[in-house]
């Protein structure tokens, strides 16, 4: 709604379909400069219907301020993302708005994702839950790219109050405590909070902390970050305006730009959840891993499942980039990994797959975490931690007391900043009072909206969705995690899974 214009962290690209991964409806979004470069061509949204055979060409659809052509792709095909996103820098330019797939989504897989550009014209910035890439593929469209000739500027109602608003979003950031420490350390200081709470993603998620985790945490990262010095940034931006920063740079030895960014969901079920206690490895297998265009969630874990089923120890690092390799391959393993670790789980015979609706569970262990397993268990888009992100207030972590509740309370309070096109780290600051953001509605718009009226507008998007899963033939005993989360003890915490299906059918009612 605010895409464009100068409030921090408003350009969130949300890319939405049917998810081949869950069954589902599935919404991912990246940060980046699409959702820019869509405002300035005074665009909200672009639909892709229907697909033509998979005989068609590969095409790549380019709007720019004269119009829509369809151009051809098949010069891209087969190509890592790195190579395709430097080949459309120099076709279109750096500035352009690019959006493009991996190898894995041209062969329709099921963890595939979109990488977009970020401020310098790279493609690395993901939506990558859900195998949206796939569905790309499918419809033959191999790139889309938003040409930097947009002039539309945003035509407020009221510039002055807006610009006021705008500055007062940018304060509030910067005296939230939980922004401002995303600031320094980025997400990677979810590591030690995880550990300390017991819910860090540990070998194949069977534990929740790990020996040696500070191998991995924040500080040795940002250490390691500023030593080498070079092209390393302990602080980036993933889009501008961003008062936040929370991306970084992560360097190689020689200072050379080795991946970008790291976060801490990869840091967790690319490190911790494989035993990998080497931010150089996670971030090599992160590299590889945009490069493939796959989620580095699903693909974490599914290589967890490959470990429990033994085709490698746990703490393999050589393995790790060994399976990476073969994902960008696109081998017979290859294409096993990058399908998810459901598919993982069921090809190679391990019961303890950690997913709910086949998407694989996010790096907060849910048994330690009941407030984050009854939200796992809530999403129309399968385990996703930011759409009801609990942790930071549960009391009691471990028990399922008062989770229903909180766990929606935090499913509106996230799924605000979506339906906003928000960073959804913006609703630290302002989850508690939401008048500044609809200020700069009225302000923009001329619509005068309540706290109230615009929650019940959430929570009626959250009634499509599930109906939408209805519609789709998921049902109630579909909203589970294996069954091995129920029987089997988490040793640092004693608990199992215990949240009935009664109880998180009462989370996804609205
Ligand atoms: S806070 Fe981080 S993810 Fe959000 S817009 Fe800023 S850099 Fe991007």
């Amino acid at each position: 709604m605010l895409a464009g214009t100068t409030v921090s962290s408003s350009d969130r690209l949300s890319i939405g379909a049917k998810s081949p991964l869950t069954g589902g409806i599935k919404e991912s979004n990246a940060g980046g400069i699409v959702g820019t470069r869509i405002a300035r061509q005074g665009l909200r949204c672009i639909a892709l219907e229907d697909a033509p055979g998979k005989e068609s060409e590969w095409k790549i659809i380019v709007v720019g301020k004269d119009g829509v052509e369809f151009e051809d792709g098949t010069f891209l095909e087969g190509k890592g993302v790195y190579e395709k996103s430097d080949l459309l820098a120099e076709k279109y330019g750096r500035k352009a708005g690019c959006i493009t797939i991996g190898p894995a989504a041209e062969n329709l897989l099921l963890a595939s994702g979109i990488a977009c550009s970020d401020p310098h014209g790279v493609c690395s910035r993901y939506a990558g839950r859900g195998g949206l890439g796939a569905v790309m593929a499918s419809k033959r469209v191999i790139a889309m790219v938003i040409l930097d000739d947009g002039e539309v500027q945003p035509d407020m109602v009221d510039p002055e109050a807006f610009k006021e608003g705008s500055k007062r979003i940018v304060k509030l950031l910067k005296d939230n405590p939980v922004s401002s420490l995303f600031t320094k350390y980025g997400t990677a200081a979810m590591v030690d909070i995880c550990q300390s709470l017991k819910v860090l993603p540990t070998r194949n998620f069977t534990h929740g902390t790990i020996e040696g985790a500070e191998k991995i945490n924040a500080q040795t990262m940002y250490d390691t970050i500023e030593k080498r010095g070079g092209e390393g940034k302990t602080r980036h931006a993933c889009m501008h305006p961003c008062a936040i920063q929370c991306s970084n740079v992560y360097p190689d030895k020689d200072g050379k730009l080795l991946c970008s960014p790291v976060e801490y969901e990869t840091m967790a079920l690319m490190g911790s959840n494989l035993c990998i206690k080497n931010l150089d490895v996670i971030a090599e297998m992160n590299r590889i891993a945009n490069d493939a265009g796959v989620d580095t969630l699903d693909v974490g874990a599914a290589i967890g499942v490959a470990m429990e089923a033994g085709l490698a120890e746990f703490g393999d690092e050589k393995a790790v980039i060994r399976f990476m390799e073969e994902v960008r391959d696109i081998t017979p393993l290859g294409r096993i990994l990058a399908s998810g670790c459901k598919v993982a789980a069921k090809v190679l015979g391990v019961r303890h797959a950690p997913h709910v609706l086949g998407q694989a569970i996010p790096a907060y262990e849910p048994r330690g975490t009941k407030g984050m397993a009854m939200t796992y268990l809530s999403s129309p888009m399968g385990a996703d931690h930011t759409f009801g992100f609990t942790l930071r207030d549960e009391e009691e972590p471990a028990s399922k007391e008062g989770k229903v509740e909180l766990s929606k309370k935090f499913q509106v309070i996230g799924s605000r900043m979506d339906a906003m096109g928000m960073c959804n780290f913006v609703r630290y600051s302002v989850r508690n009072d939401m008048t500044p953001l609809l200020d700069l509605i009225k302000a923009f718009y001329n619509v005068e909206i309540s706290a109230d009226e615009f929650d019940d507008f959430v929570k009626e998007t959250l009634r499509i969705e599930h109906q939408f899963n209805t519609d789709a033939g998921i049902t109630a005993r579909d909203y589970r995690f294996t069954e091995t989360f129920y029987e089997e003890v988490q040793p640092e915490t004693g608990e199992t899974m215990d949240i009935t299906d009664e109880e998180s059918a009462l989370a996804r009612q609205w």
